[in-house]
């Protein structure tokens, strides 16, 4: 699923493509997509794009007359940005966004179409008018990167659960999901399973550190390889937008988020993992579990031998 640092990406890439635009048309293909009827598509067709925002893990274009039309990825969906005219077409292909084609900034397309390659239809458009009900669609977490550490202290143990859990709720940190949590908790060399209430104020401030370096880290690193400012997500001559495959959460220079087996870079241990129904974990047993390969008592039956109990 796109996190904070694949959204931060598309909003730069699409700010400068499409703010000051006319949207000129909406087609979209599959019906279970679009979670609204009120109002029409057609009440936004030749609106001018006003502002591109986040709100969670969503991506939303403010149109004048105050609407907004909401896009939720969720795990499979991705946007690409195509020329002028392209027809929402492809099996993966659910909608398309048509703007007027004169344009006077990154001129490289005129149509946004959202795919979904898999066969569980679960990206979303809503399309509100009004800011109170745009905002009422989704949980606001803490702000991660603009928050002081103690209000970080205090969202992070309102409830006593585990840190993985708590990381990626949307209701208490906004943006993060499963990759770059186990990132972050990797960072902070703290155990996914580890409770909130155990964690003492000194990993409580490890822990909000490594969630603020790791986001930026990787939001300046996308930046910079898609041709953005790091800082600023200005686009640059060099600016593209992420195409087939570029939003993804397997990036070879992870730590241990899809690493499973191999070694982590920071201590050499083999990565492990928790499988959890359609989620894995990864996390170091050298760098977060004192050397300890977690077992899940169901999964240990389940898996038999196949489960390792000791750090390889
Ligand atoms: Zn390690």
């Amino acid at each position: 699923m796109p996190e904070l640092p694949d959204i931060s990406l598309y909003l730069d890439a699409l700010r400068p493509r499409v703010v000051g635009r006319r949207l000129t048309r909406i087609t979209i293909r599959s019906p279970a997509l679009l979670r609204t009827f009120d109002p029409p598509t057609d009440a936004v067709e030749g609106r001018c794009v006003i502002a591109v925002e986040r709100l969670g893990k969503r991506i939303v274009l403010a149109l004048d007359g105050d609407y907004f039309l909401v896009i939720h990825l969720m795990i499979a969906g991705r946007l690409l940005w195509k020329p002028a005219g392209a027809k929402p077409t492809g099996k993966i292909d659910q909608a398309a966004f048509c703007f007027e084609p004169e344009f006077c900034g990154l001129n490289d397309g005129a149509t946004l179409v959202l795919t979904e390659a898999s066969k569980m239809k679960r990206a979303s458009l809503h399309l509100i008018r009004g800011r109170d009900d745009f905002l009422a669609l989704a949980p606001r977490g803490l702000e991660v990167l603009a928050s002081m550490p103690a209000d970080f202290a205090t969202a992070l143990t309102r409830e006593n659960r585990t840190l993985k859990r708590a990381v990626t709720d949307p209701h208490t940190l906004d943006g993060i999901g499963n990759a770059y949590s186990d990132e972050i908790l990797w960072a902070a060399g703290l155990s996914p399973i580890t409770l909130t209430s155990r964690l003492t104020t000194d990993e409580l401030s490890r822990l909000h550190a490594a969630c603020r370096d790791t986001l930026t880290h990787w939001t300046r690193r996308l930046r910079a390889d898609f041709g953005y400012e790091p800082e600023s997500g200005a686009p640059t001559v060099a600016a593209r937008f992420p195409g087939v495959g570029d939003i993804t959460a397997f990036r070879p220079d992870f730590g241990v988020h899809g690493k499973f087996k191999k070694p982590c870079p920071r201590c050499g241990t083999k990565v492990a993992r928790i499988v959890r129904a359609e989620n894995e974990i990864n996390y170091c047993p050298g760098c977060q579990t004192g050397g300890r390969v977690l077992a899940d008592r169901s999964l240990s039956r389940l898996l038999k031998d196949d489960w390792p109990r000791e750090a390889e």
